[in-house]
């Protein structure tokens, strides 16, 4: 029995028996036949046959445009003229994976030349030839294999028409060697539901059949576990899927400290489903995605028309607005439309809503007025906040319109350090841990070559959090958080150790950070922060916390994880 290790996404746990992706395999070699034309002709054929036969029995179990797609597969791989120009090649000397590899090429090369959607058809060729070059190797097929029975599937990344095709019927769980937190993989699976380790590079050396057990909350993956850690798995996966199944209830750590969960929302119309999954509010309303599309300013009839509808869904609930939030990855023609070179640093936020000022005030107006006609608990907040004297202006602004409680959201690391002195003026601060740490790495979020710096995970970024949660714990005012990190369910706890109040988050997340957070009392919430402090990185962070929450006694541990 060995560990391996990598980032869990979510806290679920399966287990099952692993099946590898499989790469292409490399060209084979145009060595002469040593066996004759007769036996590698006869080899060709064969393996062809049971390529057509599987894609068939694929096809017919799939059903539906799959079956065809399935089908004309088969039928390409029958092809005679294809099947004559193999025995050419035999004929002439060559091996049956020659002939194959070299018949299929210039098949490829001709329904290319031709263009259109025979030209589209050259990749399923090439598809085919693995398939019947594996078949000769006695290797297994390349891509997402369907071993016929539920797997765990291991594999160096997904690519995204690899992810497309995942059956989560049959994948049990995903285990990547490559790729991190903010991965394709990671993204879907955090979506989905399934269970994944990824970045676990020991993976590399799982072969196909072992069993597994992958634990996302421990971010370990136990080979060949033992009779009794599989039991015990079993009856994990079970307890957490009632506990995901049962009834939400309001977010609370183990000892009974109440954490709001909120919702961050992008439109009105997903309330029911926030609500359904048991946000107690919203956390983070952002109103640009409303109109992200327009070219003029929208009305204050039309916003507050929008903000009603949004109000109306949580009546005597929490509800956080954040006014428009324009600028580098949420450009907004109206409000930004002049050209800089490093648009994050520039006129965006509070800073381009400044410098048209109408358009803020129609904003504050429209929400003033949705506010007195629906009955939940509005507060307003301003994005991308840097000073005090900013904080002052827009809570100043805000309270003219009678609008009674309003924060600024801290994204910057000037802020953040600032945080006494800015809460002096704001009611609140919501962390929007995004763009916090894209600011503090100097790592542009929309930048895959630099996503690596991109961890809300990292020490430097926790310690501002922690500047933020002390300055609100003094003044005693509430400090929420709202960027992606509140959705990663340790990362969560971490985040109340270092004195968030409140955790906003997209709607799919929040059953697992429910579920992370009553399993941790404030106290050890507080350790947890101090573990993740004092590392060097953020992976350093990360399995800091793994190994020193695993050391915890469990409070609903042994029933709910
Ligand atoms: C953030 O920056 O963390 C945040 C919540 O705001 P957005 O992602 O919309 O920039
Ligand atoms: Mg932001």
């Amino acid at each position: 029995m060995s560990v391996l290790r990598g980032v869990g996404i979510g806290l679920g746990v399966a287990q099952g028996p692993v099946v590898r992706m499989t790469e292409a395999s490399p060209p084979p070699e145009n060595a002469p036949s040593a066996i004759g034309a007769d036996a590698e002709r006869a080899r060709a054929r064969d393996a062809v046959t049971a390529v057509a036969e599987e894609l068939n029995a694929r096809g017919e179990a799939a059903g539906g445009s799959a079956r065809e797609v399935l089908e004309a597969q088969a039928m390409i791989a029958e092809d005679p003229t294809l099947q004559d120009e193999v025995d050419t090649r035999i004929d002439a000397g060559a091996t049956a994976e020659w002939a194959v590899h070299d018949a299929f090429a210039g098949f490829r090369a001709t329904l290319q030349a031709v263009g259109g959607y025979l030209g589209e058809r050259a990749a399923d060729l090439d598809d085919i030839a693995q398939r019947v070059l594996a078949r000769l190797r006695g290797a297994d097929a390349p891509g997402v294999p369907d071993p016929g029975y539920p797997f765990v599937l291991v594999a160096r990344d997904l690519a995204p028409a690899d992810t497309a095709l995942l059956d989560l019927d049959k994948v049990l769980a995903l285990i990547t060697t490559d790729g991190g937190p903010t991965s394709h993989t990671a993204i879907l699976a955090r979506e989905k539901g399934i269970v994944a380790v990824v970045g676990a590079a020991d993976a590399a050396t799982l072969t196909s059949g072992q069993t597994v057990i992958v634990d996302a909350a421990a971010g370990t993956v136990t080979v060949d576990p033992s009779a009794d850690e599989s039991v015990r798995a079993t009856e994990r996966a079970a307890a957490r899927r009632s506990a995901v199944a049962a009834p939400p209830t309001p977010g609370a750590l183990g000892d009974g400290t109440r954490i709001a969960l909120l919702a961050n929302l992008g439109k009105p119309a997903d309330a029911a489903d926030a609500v359904a999954r048991g946000a107690e509010g919203v956390g983070l309303f952002r109103t640009e995605f409303l109109f992200l599309s327009a070219a003029q300013a929208p009305t204050v009839a039309q916003q507050r028309t929008a903000y009603r509808e949004l109000l109306a869904a949580f009546p005597g609930k929490k509800v956080v607005v954040r006014m428009l939030d324009a600028g580098a990855d949420k450009p907004l023609a109206f409000l930004n439309d002049a050209h800089e070179e490093n648009p994050a640093m520039g006129l965006r936020g509070l800073r381009a809503l400044r410098a048209s000022e109408d358009i803020l005030r129609e904003q504050l107006t429209a929400l003033a007025e949705a506010d007195t006609e629906t009955g939940a608990e509005l507060w307003v907040m301003a994005p991308m906040v840097t000073t005090v004297e900013e904080t002052a202006y827009f809570t100043g602004l805000a309270r003219e319109y009678g609008l009674k409680t309003a924060g600024v959201m801290v994204e910057v690391p000037a802020s953040a350090l600032l945080a006494d002195r800015v809460l002096a003026h704001a009611d609140f601060a919501s962390i929007g841990t995004n763009d916090l740490t894209q600011y503090t790495m100097a790592a542009d979020r929309m930048l895959g070559s630099v996503a690596g710096f991109q961890d809300p995970w990292h020490p430097a970024v926790l310690r501002l959090v922690r500047e933020v949660g002390d300055a609100g714990a003094r003044a005693g005012k509430p400090v929420g958080i709202c960027g992606e990190a509140a959705a990663d369910p340790l990362l969560a706890v971490v985040l109340i150790g270092l004195g968030a109040t409140s955790l906003s988050m997209a709607p799919s997340a929040l059953a697992d950070v429910r579920l992370a957070i009553s399993e941790r009392t404030l106290d050890e919430a507080r350790r947890l922060a101090e573990v993740a402090l004092a590392a060097d990185d953020a992976a350093g962070a990360r399995h800091a916390v793994v190994e020193a929450a695993a050391a915890l006694p469990s409070h609903q541990k042994e029933t709910t994880s």
